[in-house]
């Protein structure tokens, strides 16, 4: 049942999505992770919250790839976990 793997996006990320943003704009920048993945038109700003299926079926390309090594220092976020005393 794992005919396609999870989409791996990192932070930082500039993704071309197929559908265009009313704004015209069609590159998104991931700075946000979870199960809603957060995208910022870098052409008007707009911030949006995407669900990661949707991202994925959206997905044509990655113009550029993030930091995978700071995606992985702050993900998954602890909602009420412990906290330094
Ligand atoms: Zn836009």
């Amino acid at each position: 049942m794992t005919e396609r793997p999870a989409l791996e996006l990192f932070l930082g990320d500039v993704l071309r999505l197929r559908r265009p943003h009313p704004c015209g704009g069609s590159e998104w920048l991931v700075d946000r992770l979870g199960a809603d993945i957060g995208l910022r038109c870098s052409t008007c700003g707009r911030h949006v919250l995407v669900e990661r299926r949707t991202v994925e079926r959206r997905l044509a390309d990655f113009v550029s790839r993030g930091d995978a090594t700071l995606s992985a220092a702050v993900g998954p976020q602890p909602d009420a976990g412990e906290k330094p005393s």
